[in-house]
């Protein structure tokens, strides 16, 4: 038997060993923090580590990789999850029906615009609408029936 002293309590004890720095205590104390920084690191490794693994749909059966560590339904399944939540009968009327074009105004312009809209009674989509096919006609009167640009790659 040795006397040691701890090199983390400081206390003196006893050991077999021949190089013992920890007393009884100690160790056990050491022991239980390494396994728990080694739990906390293993858990953040299957949380990271599943990233671009392939994995197989829990919806639709199908494999696929996944993008992030919690992911449980391929891609396809995670879309139409949430469109089926965040879509209101009347959008999906409006999707089956309209396409959709996004236009940018100037600042202000947008309140214009309703504001016109108002004025004559008619909906914001109708006065653009209206517009566009003003502004097709103004751009077929000014250039003839076709944009020159694909008159050129035409000839
Ligand atoms: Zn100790
Ligand atoms: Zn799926």
């Amino acid at each position: 038997m040795k006397i040691f002293t701890c090199k983390m309590c400081g206390k003196e004890f006893e050991s077999e060993a021949n190089h013992a720095y920890y007393c009884t205590d100690c160790r056990a104390e050491r022991q239980r923090d390494r396994s728990r920084a080694y739990n906390a690191k293993k858990k953040n490794n299957e949380k990271t580590n599943n990233i671009g693994s392939s994995a197989i749909c829990e919806k639709c059966g199908k494999e696929y990789v996944r993008a992030g560590g919690n992911q449980r339904v391929c891609e396809n399944c995670r879309l139409s999850v949430r469109k089926k939540n965040n879509q209101k009968p009347h959008d999906e009327y409006v999707s089956r029906n309209y396409d959709v074009i996004k236009v940018y105004v100037k600042k202000g312009e947008r309140d214009r615009i309703k504001q016109m809209a108002a004025e004559f009674n008619v909906s914001v989509n109708e006065l653009v609408n209206y517009g566009i096919d003003l502004a097709i006609h103004e751009f077929i009167e000014y250039y003839g029936t076709k944009p020159s640009k694909t008159d050129e790659k035409e000839t």
